[in-house]
This record gives structure tokens, sequence and C-alpha cells, in this order.
């Protein structure tokens, strides 16, 4: 039977800006935008005063499940997803086993089709030996590739294999990139008796630059879609602007935000790889941020119990969660003017959206999903570990005042989240993907509407 929902009066962020609007959703889909004020609906909601954001989409996160549920899994995250405003997520493959195949990735399509409350997909991970299931792999976002990076069987360090990889493989590739050589050459300069500071030395400006230059090298001879994780210096700006249309590249909240002076305050619960770098690089990400040098902010949410993260260094474990109140962070510099509602809808669902080429999601247009995030702008919070949606209970951001909250958050039409509490456990859908269309960045240029695509007809 059908259903329709009329949001009446809100500031909506729409593709061209922002507008006083009205919104109708009809069985989970945006019906009609600046409705006639005699429309009835199932629902009637009073946005008076609210911001209506498209619901974000954050394109990495670590959600744990399988094999590692005691830090989190596909139910609690995506618990902190709705608190948060994030209505779909991309999840990356080192779980445990790591999703290398296509059976495995389907495996957690499954787990997730039962648990999870925000859509959902997940990306499939390079191995050393694994090209010609990469090659086949289908309903993923892309291929994620640790080129250097702590995370045992994944590493893919070896030139000959990397290059198969983008040489033999369609999908857009990603990376994490960290040195592996440079990492171990710092750390045997270092020697053994390390502190938690050698962590940034270890993992430094070279070990990234190196790797980065090495990536999207690898994707210029290969003409290969490339997007870089997680940009942690400023030194890789100038290697992450368009190349060729090739190349698109990532924030996280904790690389603009933190930086090794706060090492004596917040301990290993700032340990991250790549690690967080120089206030000088804090001012430079979020600038560049700003100018249009990164498509998208994504939180790398990699939730570890506060005993793990309480374990001496170097026995803690790197990775913070992020994914229930990186919205809010964003939402708090725009109430102070550095950086507009627009810019953020932008960063978190329109980019992700279009990087990724995800069907019918990123942004407020007829036609689209109805994942949309209702949001006081004024509300002033504090964030406390006790309340966070995480398994892991704890944040980073702990005692820190927010102002911009979301207060109502939709996922197809359907409420998920409302005045901090879950309303729902009922689980959300897969996401599709549309590569045959191949790199949406560079037909679409972030201007006008996107092709819509439905794809219900075969599911
Ligand atoms: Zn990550």
């Amino acid at each position: 039977m059908s259903h329709t929902i009329l949001i009446k009066n809100a500031t909506a962020i729409l593709p061209n800006g922002r507008a006083l609007t009205d919104l109708i959703v009809q069985d989970g889909i945006i019906a009609s935008i600046d409705t006639a004020a005699t429309s009835r609906a199932d629902e009637v909601i009073d946005a008076t005063g609210l911001v209506l954001f498209p619901g974000l989409i954050d394109a990495h996160v670590h959600f744990r499940e399988p094999g590692l549920t005691h830090k989190e899994d596909l139910r609690t995250g995506s618990q902190a997803c709705a608190a948060g405003g994030v209505t779909s997520f991309l999840e990356m493959p080192n779980t445990k086993p790591a999703a290398i195949n296509q059976s495995l990735i389907e495996d957690k399509y499954r787990l997730a089709a039962t648990k999870s409350i925000a859509n959902f997909g997940f990306y499939i991970a390079a191995t050393t030996n694994n090209v010609s299931e990469l090659a086949k792999a289908t309903g993923v976002p892309g291929i994620k590739i640790f080129i250097g990076s702590s995370t045992g069987d994944l590493l893919v360090d070896d030139q000959e294999a990397l290059e198969r990889i983008f040489a033999e493989t369609q999908l857009p590739i990603c990376a994490h990139c960290e040195d592996e050589t440079t990492v171990r050459q710092n750390q045997s300069r270092l020697g053994s008796e390390l502190k938690l500071s050698d962590h940034s030395k270890i993992r430094d400006e070279k070990a990234a630059l190196i790797a980065t230059r090495r990536a999207i090298d690898l994707a210029k001879r290969h003409h290969h879609r490339f997007h870089v994780l997680h940009v942690s210096t400023a030194a890789e700006v100038p290697l992450i602007i368009d190349h060729a249309n090739l190349i698109t590249a990532e924030l996280c909240p904790h690389h603009w935000h933190f930086n090794v002076d706060d090492y004596d305050r917040l301990g290993t619960l700032i340990q991250m790889n790549p690690s967080i770098k120089t206030r000088s690089d804090n001012v430079k990400l979020w600038q560049a941020l700003l100018d249009g040098q990164f498509q998208m902010v994504v939180t790398d949410h990699a939730p570890h119990t506060l005993e793990e993260k309480n374990q001496a260094y170097p026995n803690s474990p790197s990775g913070l969660p992020s994914v229930e109140n990186y919205f809010s962070l964003l939402l708090d510099r725009a109430s102070r003017d550095e950086c507009t509602w627009e810019q953020i809808a932008s960063w978190t669902s329109d980019a992700p959206a279009r990087v990724w080429s995800i069907v019918g999601k990123g942004r407020i247009a007829v036609g689209y999903d109805a994942d949309l995030v209702l949001v006081d702008p004024n509300e002033v919070r504090t964030i406390e570990n006790h309340k966070q949606f995480t398994k892991s209970k704890w944040s980073p951001w702990a005692g820190l005042s927010l102002r911009g909250w979301p207060k109502r958050v939709f996922v197809g039409g359907r409420t998920v989240y409302r005045d901090g509490q879950i309303v729902t456990e009922q689980p959300a859908a897969r996401l599709q993907f549309d590569h045959a269309l191949g790199g949406y960045w560079k037909t679409q240029n972030g201007v006008g509407p996107r092709k819509v695509l439905r794809t219900r007809s075969n599911s």
C-alpha cells in the first residue's frame, strides 16, 4: 500500500543550493519538491526551523563483522550511522575472514541484510594473488588495496602484483597509502624503546608521500580510476589534484582535527594509520578541502575497545570511532562560518555517491531515494562516551560541545532515528553500483542532476 510523507517548511539543501520548501516522499522515493500547500499525505512533519540534508554516505568504515564483533558489528555500526545522519555506508574488507572473493563479499551482504539499519556496500580486498577474483567481482563499490599498512595478509607491496591489479581489473581502485619500506626503516632507526609520539615519526610524511605517488603513477600509466584514501599530509595535496580526471581523494575529520601535540592529552586514542601529523597539516588539509581538492569527507570509523586502546604503545591498535560525530563536527564548523551547508552536503553525500557510482543516492531530487536527515542547526550537545551507539562506547571527541545535530533520520522514507533514539530494527537495503557509466566524476563535473537509474526491477 502506498505511503506518503509530507515534510513541510524545511530549509532543504538541494543540488543548486538551499531553499525553503515542502517535500513529498512516496514509498521511499522523493516524489516532489516545493509541493503545493494543499498537498495531503499520510504523515505530515513540520520542519520549521530545521535543515533537510541528503542522508550522509560514509564511504570508509570498518564495522568489524565477521570476525571482530567484540569491537563493532553491523547492527551497532549501522545504529551509530543512523544517530550521526549516515544513511548509507561502504565498509572495508579487512574483516575476519577478509573479503577477498565474491563468495565472502556475498556472506557480508547476507549478514548486513539481517542486521544493518543503514544501506550497505562492501569493498573487495586485493591480495598479492587474487587478481582473477578482483577482475570478476560485481556488486561492490571498488577494490581496496593496502599499499603498505599494518593489516597483515592484505598488504600488497610487490610491484608486479600491483601492476597486475591495475592492468587486469575494471572496478575503481582505492588504496591506503603508506610505504612499508619507509615505515620499517623509520622503525629500526627509532629503536626498540618506542613511545607513542614515535608513531607519527614511523608513519611519517615521507611514507605517505612515497606510497601516494607510487599509486597515482600506477593509475596514470594504466589509465585506471583511482581514489586516495584518508590523505594525512599537506604534502600529498599537489599529487591528488585531478590528473586526467582519474584521481579522487578523501579527507577524514581526525586529520584536520588532531595533531602530534594532542598525543599528551589523548594518548593512544588518536593513534591512527595513516598517523596524525602536525598542526600545519591540519590547517592546510582543511583549506584544501575548502578549495575543492578533496571530493569527499569520510570517517575511517575504526573502533577498538577502550581496553585494547589503553594498552601501552606499540601494543595499542590504530583506529578510532567517528561515524556518529563527523556530521556534527562539520555542522559546528558551518555554525562558525568555516564552511557552508552546501559544501557539507557535497562532501558527505553527493560526492561519495558519484565517486562510487551509487545508484539513486546523494542528493535531494525527485526520483532519488528518500534517505534524508532533518538537522536542528542550533542544538548544542556535548559528546559523551556512554551515549555513543558504537559498541566501543567512546569517542576521541568526548567532552567537546558541538552546534548542529541530526534530529530525525530517514532511510528509504522510514524513520530510523529520532530525538536521540534508534526507532527501527528493520534492515535497510543493499546499495547498487553502476560502474557501466564509468567515472561520474569525469562526466558530471558536479553540475546538474545525475541521471537516475532505478534498478528495482531486478531485485
Ligand atoms: Zn580504513
